[in-house]
C-alpha cells in the first residue's frame, strides 16, 4: 500500500504547536522580509510569508525596495536591520535584479539573523556538521516529513537530484549528517535512471515536469518531489509522474500538498528559533 505523504496535515501540526508557544511569550518573534523590484512571483511569496507569519503572532515587516535600488543601499539597509535588536529574522527574497550581487547580500545578513540559512557561515556549519543557527527551509522541512513518516535515513542510499544552494546540496548534507548514503545528482550527470533505481528514497530538486518515471525507481521506493512546475494545462505539478510513480512507491509527496507547505512552515519556526537565539544572548 502506497502512503501519501501529507505535507499540510505536518505542517499543520507543527504551525499549530509553535502558534500555541508564541501566544506565550510577551515579546513576539519578528521577521523583517525586503523585496527588490515587481517580480509578481515574488511578491506573491512574500505575502503568503507576511499572512502566515501575522497569523502566528510572528511581527513581520516587509520592505518594499525599487527595481533599480543600488547595491549599496540594499546592503546598507541589511546592516540596519542586523543593528536592530527588535528584529530576528532577515530574508532577502530572490531573485534579485542583474546588478545586484546575491553574493554580497546573503554575506551581509548576519548569521544569527540568516532565517533561510544561506550565509557561508550556516552552510558551513552544516558542512562541517556542526550546528548552524538555523536550518535551510525546504531541507528542513523534508526531514520534518521523513520523521513524521518513520522513514529511516540511517543507512539508506537517498539519491537526491539537484544540486542547488537552497535545496540539493544542503539536503545532501543534511542526509549525510543523519548516516544516509548520499548520492547527488544534476544535469550533467550520466545515466541518471541507472543511479535512481538504486535510491532507497529519492528526492527530486529539478523543476522538470514529469522527469521521473516509473521505470527509473525502484519497488518500494521512498520519493520526495520539491520540484514545483506547471504541466501542459497549467496546473501546478512536481518533476515526479506522480500516478504511474505512486504504484511503486511506499511513501510518495503530491505537489502540491507535499514539500511546499512544509517549506514556509519551516520559514515560520526558523523565525521562532532565532528569536530563542536572541533571548539567550540577553
Ligand atoms: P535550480 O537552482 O534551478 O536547480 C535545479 C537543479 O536541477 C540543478 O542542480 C540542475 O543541474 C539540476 N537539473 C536540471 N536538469 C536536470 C536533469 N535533466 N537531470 C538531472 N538534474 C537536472 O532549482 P532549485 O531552486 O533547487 O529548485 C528546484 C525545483 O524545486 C524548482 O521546481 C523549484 O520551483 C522547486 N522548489 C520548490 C520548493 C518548495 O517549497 N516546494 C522550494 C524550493 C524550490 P545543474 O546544477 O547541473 O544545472
Amino acid at each position: 500500500m502506497t502512503e501519501i505523504i501529507d505535507g499540510k496535515l505536518v505542517s499543520k501540526k507543527i504551525l499549530q504547536e509553535l502558534s500555541e508557544k508564541i501566544a506565550l511569550l510577551e515579546k513576539k518573534p519578528s521577521l523583517a522580509v525586503i523585496i527588490v523590484g515587481e517580480d509578481p512571483a515574488s511578491k506573491i511569496y512574500v505575502n503568503l510569508k507576511k499572512k502566515k507569519a501575522e497569523e502566528l503572532g510572528i511581527v513581520s515587516t516587509v520592505i518594499e525596495m525599487s527595481q533599480d535600488v543600488s547595491e549599496s543601499e540594499l546592503l546598507n539597509k541589511i546592516d540596519e536591520l542586523n543593528k536592530d535588536e527588535s528584529v530576528n529574522a532577515i530574508l532577502v527574497q530572490m531573485p534579485l535584479p542583474k546588478h545586484i550581487d546575491a553574493n554580497k547580500v546573503i554575506e551581509k545578513i548576519s548569521p544569527q539573523k540568516d532565517v533561510d540559512c544561506f550565509h557561508a557561515y550556516n552552510v558551513g556549519k552544516i558542512a562541517t556538521n556542526n550546528k548552524p543557527f538555523v536550518y535551510p527551509c525546504t531541507p528542513k522541512g523534508i526531514l520534518e516529513l521523513l520523521n513524521f513518516y518513520n522513514i529511516e535515513i540511517s543507512g539508506k542510499h537517498v539519491v537526491v537530484i539537484g544540486r542547488s544552494n537552497i535545496v540539493g546540496r544542503p539536503m545532501a548534507q543534511m542526509l549525510l549528517n543523519k548516516n544516509a548514503t548520499v548520492t547527488i545528482c544534476h544535469s550533467k550527470t550520466n545515466n541518471l535512471e541507472e543511479i535512481t533505481k538504486q535510491a532507497d528514497i529519492l528526492i527530486s530538486a529539478v523543476g522538470k515536469a514529469g522527469l521521473i518515471k516509473k521505470e527509473m525507481v525502484k519497488d518500494n521506493v521512498v520519493v520526495i518531489d520539491v520540484g514545483m512546475n506547471r504541466d501542459e494545462n497549467g496546473k501546478l505539478c512536481g518533476d515526479v509522474d506522480f500516478e504511474q510513480v505512486k504504484q511503486k512507491a511506499s511513501y510518495i509527496t503530491p505537489v502540491p500538498g507535499g514539500v511546499g507547505p512544509m517549506t514556509i512552515c519551516s520559514l515560520m519556526v526558523n523565525t521562532f528559533d532565532l528569536f530563542k537565539t536572541s533571548q539567550e544572548k540577553i
